[in-house]
């Protein structure tokens, strides 16, 4: 078997499609939906990432502004921004741009976002929320992945799905999301005995370690959809996932690419935040009716 590839690119471009309407509309309506990116520091990979978040919101619709700080900047001035950011009508979504230099907890920084505005859904209220069942803002790689396992048109309902990560951006909210799919959901971490005995159970497996080649071909059950959220430097420099994707390509029936695959759609969805949190404020002020 070969598996069918999930192209992330290719979807992320139908669903932003979708996204810049509802951008036109906010615009139209006089509410210019508007995302604040926080970035501490020159890491480059983070460059990227905030580069690439920055020119798909141009690309929609979406007017956003970017904070550069400083490597050394201080907790107490990184949350007088994120307050500042928060009394600002303008703005409807804030993203900080992860990770930050040590002297900065992530935790007090992400709290201190008001979580009508925290579109990366890491604030611990929308964290409880999506574990309550009832969503507002899903963290984006995980809403993402659901989008991709659509596409497959497979009924998630009672599958048995590993999620091999448990960090709290990626693997314990997705597992939350494929539970409430119905599926029966395993989390599997560095400290899991046998890896490989879980994975190859896995109707749904969705790899987020950080380790190239962290699953192998092998690992993967005949027929399942593999999900790679991994990004990794291989020895070649070339970029790639955490599953060994020649190996799971022949195992698997569908699979993401890396590049192309959760990554675009990571981006994606944070535009879909954007855009529901520019809604609401719209409702609020009464102005836009259904959306
Ligand atoms: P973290 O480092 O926070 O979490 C990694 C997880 O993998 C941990 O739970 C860790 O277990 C587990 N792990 C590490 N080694 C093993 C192993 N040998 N066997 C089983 N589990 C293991 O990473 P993130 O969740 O933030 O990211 C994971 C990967 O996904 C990274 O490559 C990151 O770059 C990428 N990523 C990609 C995104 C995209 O848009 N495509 C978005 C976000 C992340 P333990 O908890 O026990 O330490």
């Amino acid at each position: 078997m070969t598996a069918l590839i999930i192209d992330g690119k290719q979807l992320a471009q139908k669903l932003r499609a979708e996204w810049k309407l509802r951008a036109d509309r906010l615009n139209a309506a006089g509410i210019a939906p508007g995302l604040a990116v926080l970035m501490v520091g020159d890491d480059p990979a983070s460059k990227i990432y905030v580069r690439n978040k920055i020119r798909a919101c141009r690309e929609i619709g979406i007017r956003s502004e970017e904070h550069a700080l400083a490597a050394d900047s201080t907790l107490a001035g990184v949350l007088a921004l994120i307050d500042r950011l928060n009394a600002d009508a303008g703005i409807h979504g804030i993203l900080v741009q992860l990770p930050l230099p040590a002297q900065l907890a992530s935790a007090a920084v992400i709290e201190r976002i008001s979580p009508d505005k925290d579109v990366d859904g890491l604030h611990v209220r929308n964290l409880g929320s999506l574990l309550s069942g009832r969503p507002c803002f899903v963290p984006c790689t995980p809403a993402g992945i659901m989008e991709m396992l659509k596409t497959t048109g497979l009924e998630l309902r009672g599958l048995d799905a590993v999620v091999v990560g448990r960090s709290n951006i990626v693997g314990k909210p997705v597992a939350l999301l494929l539970l409430q799919a119905g599926a029966t959901v395993t989390l599997c971490h560095s400290q899991t005995k046998d890896l490989a005995h879980h994975t190859r159970r896995a109707d749904v497996l969705v790899a987020a370690v950080g380790k190239a080649n962290a699953i192998g071909g092998e690992m993967v059950k005949p027929g399942a959809v593999v999900i790679d959220v991994g990004i990794n430097r291989s020895a070649e420099g070339k970029l790639v996932g955490d599953v060994d994707y020649a190996a799971a390509r022949e195992r698997a029936a569908w699979i993401t690419p890396v590049p192309g695959g959760v990554g675009p759609m990571t981006i994606a969805m944070l535009l879909a935040n954007a855009i529901l949190s520019a809604e609401r404020h719209a409702r609020g002020q009464g102005i836009l009716f259904n959306a």
